[in-house]
C-alpha cells in the first residue's frame, strides 16, 4: 500500500472507552465507543483526520487558500476554517441555506452560534448560498480567488475524496491495534458525504477487520450512499495501489433513520445524545451522532446484533465529532427538556 504524507493536526491515537451504563440501560450487548470527538483542533471531529492528508495535498500544490463548503452548522467547515487558521492559509467557505440569500444580515444573526460562531472567530471569509447555486457559485469564487493573485485549493464537500477517504483506512489501523481483546461485530457510526464509511470499509478489508461495518445514513436514500460509498472505497483503494474493489451490496447502510430530514433532530435523536450523557457523561451532536446512536438504539432493541451474541462480540460506536452544534441556537429548545 502507497503510504502517504500528512500534517500533523490531531492528538492520534483518540481514545477507545468502554459504555457499561448504557450497555446495561439497553439490555444490549458491551458497546465501547472510539472517540474521534478528541481528534483535537478546535472541538475536531472526522473531518480533521481528513484534512490532515488534504492540506497536505493542497501545500504540496502550493495553495495559499482554501474553499469548501457545507451547511450552516457543517462541522467540515469549522475544521477546515481551523486548519487554514493553524496552516496560515485563507479559508473561504460557502455555507448553503434554504430559501433566498437576500436576507443575509438576518441571517447572519439568527444563526450565529454554534458552528458557524466558530467559523467566524477562526477568520474564515463567509459566503451565503442556497443550494442550486452552489456549484457556480463555487466555480466563481474559485476564479475570483485566482484573478486576486492568491492560489486556492478546492477541499471536497465533506472531505470525501480518495485523499480525505484515506485517513479512515489508517484510522482503522490505528483503530485494530488499541482492541487486540475487544473484537468488535459491528462498527456504527453516522455516515453523510461516505468518506469515513468508504475509508473504514477499505481499512477494513485491508487490516483483516471481519465485522460489519454499519453506516447509519444522516440524510440520503441507501442506494444512492451504497453507490456514492463503493465508488469512493474502490477509487480510494485505487490511490493506495492496493488491487481492491467495492459493490454497492457489498456496503451497509440503514436509512430508517432520517427522521424529518438533515439537521432536524426529533425524538430518537434527543433520547440518544440524552442517553449517552446521562448514562456515560458524554456529548453527541443533534445532526450526526445523535441520529446514528438513535439508529444504534433502535438496531439493539430489534435484536439486529443478536446473531452473534453466542461470540459475545460487542458494538463499537465510532463517534465522528461535531459537538459545537449542540450549542447552535437551532437546538436550544429542544436540549432543554
Ligand atoms: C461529516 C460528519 C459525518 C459524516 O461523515 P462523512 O465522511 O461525510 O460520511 C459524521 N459525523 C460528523 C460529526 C460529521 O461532521
Amino acid at each position: 500500500m502507497k503510504m502517504l504524507q500528512k500534517i500533523q493536526l490531531t492528538n492520534l491515537p483518540t481514545p477507545v472507552e468502554e459504555l457499561p451504563r448504557l450497555s446495561a440501560a439497553l439490555g444490549g450487548p458491551r458497546i465501547y465507543i472510539k472517540r474521534d470527538d478528541l481528534t483535537g483542533l478546535a472541538f475536531g471531529g472526522n473531518k480533521t483526520r481528513k484534512l490532515e492528508y488534504l492540506m497536505f495535498h493542497a501545500k504540496s500544490e502550493g495553495a495559499d487558500t482554501v474553499i469548501t463548503t457545507g451547511a450552516v452548522q457543517s462541522n467540515h467547515c469549522r475544521q477546515t476554517a481551523a486548519a487554514a487558521a493553524k496552516l496560515g492559509m485563507n479559508c473561504v467557505l460557502l455555507l448553503t441555506i434554504k430559501g433566498k440569500v437576500s436576507s443575509k444580515n438576518q441571517t447572519k444573526e439568527k444563526f450565529l452560534s454554534g458552528n458557524l460562531l466558530l467559523d467566524q472567530l477562526l477568520g474564515a471569509e463567509l459566503i451565503w448560498t442556497e443550494v442550486g447555486e452552489r456549484e457556480d457559485l463555487l466555480l466563481d469564487t474559485f476564479n475570483r480567488i485566482k484573478q486576486e493573485g492568491k492560489r486556492p485549493y478546492m477541499v471536497p464537500y465533506g472531505g470525501s475524496n480518495p485523499v480525505g477517504a484515506s485517513a479512515y483506512v489508517f484510522a482503522v489501523k490505528e483503530l485494530l491495534d488499541q482492541i487486540k481483546d475487544i473484537a468488535p461485530g459491528w462498527i456504527v457510526f453516522a455516515s453523510s458525504s461516505g468518506g469515513t464509511q468508504a475509508g473504514i470499509t477499505l481499512g477494513a478489508k485491508i487490516f483483516g477487520f471481519t465485522g460489519k461495518i454499519v453506516g447509519i445514513s444522516v440524510d440520503e436514500n441507501a442506494e444512492i450512499l451504497k453507490n456514492r460509498i463503493s465508488h469512493l472505497a474502490t477509487d480510494t483503494a485505487n490511490y493506495l495501489n492496493e488491487n481492491i474493489s467495492f459493490k454497492p451490496e457489498g456496503i451497509n447502510v440503514f436509512d430508517d433513520y432520517l427522521g424529518e430530514g438533515y439537521g432536524i433532530a426529533g425524538e430518537p435523536e434527543i433520547d440518544a445524545i440524552v442517553k449517552f450523557a446521562r448514562y456515560e457523561g458524554l456529548l453527541l451532536d443533534p445532526v450526526y451522532t445523535g441520529r446514528a446512536a438513535a439508529g444504534m438504539i433502535d438496531l439493539i432493541q430489534r435484536g439486529y446484533f443478536n446473531s452473534n451474541r453466542s461470540d459475545n462480540n460487542p458494538i463499537l460506536f465510532w463517534h465522528t465529532g461535531g459537538t459545537p452544534a449542540l450549542f447552535a441556537e437551532k437546538y436550544r429548545e429542544i436540549l432543554w427538556d
